[in-house]
């Protein structure tokens, strides 16, 4: 299995609960490396354009509110088929669908409040690496 890399983002709802070193830790155990990474505020405009893809569901203005709503910290992580790794660890959308040993099973507070993002091919990973990060930030 190649490795590659995905994009992740600890969400407001862990950042504001001191939770960025428990799931990175996570992260770090489930055999992914941490090759970027910063904190930031998202703005509006970010993070409706980073989720435009939701745009025509119900829930987008309230996921625009909740990203901005406190500091998210945003990662490149690489590994051995870097997306489907993170994607198991952080468990499915609403926490209570979650695994056991899971980000989301463990932290996550609501189907929206659930801790992490994660993409969900390696196109989009790619498109969401660029989207907050230059090349040069990225030490692989
Ligand atoms: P993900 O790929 O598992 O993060 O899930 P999606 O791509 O389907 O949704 C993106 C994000 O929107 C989720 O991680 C949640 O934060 C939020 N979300 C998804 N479904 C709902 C919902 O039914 N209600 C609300 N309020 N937020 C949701
Ligand atoms: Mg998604």
């Amino acid at each position: 299995m190649a490795v590659t890399r995905t994009f992740s983002i600890i969400k407001p709802d862990a950042t504001r609960r001191n939770l960025t070193g428990a799931v990175t830790k996570m992260l770090e155990d489930a055999g992914l490396r941490v090759v970027a990474s910063k904190r930031i505020h998202m703005t509006r405009e970010q993070a409706e354009g980073f989720y435009a893809v939701h745009k025509e569901r119900p829930f987008f203005g309230e996921l625009v509110e909740f990203m901005t709503s406190g500091p998210v910290v945003v990662q490149v992580l690489e590994g051995e088929d870097a997306v489907k790794r993170n994607r198991d660890v952080m468990g499915a959308t609403n926490p209570k669908d979650a695994e056991d040993g899971t980000i989301r099973k463990t932290f996550a507070e609501s189907i929206e409040a659930n801790s992490v993002h994660g993409s969900d091919s390696e196109e989009n990973a790619r498109i969401e690496i660029d989207y907050f990060f230059k090349p040069e930030e990225i030490v692989g």
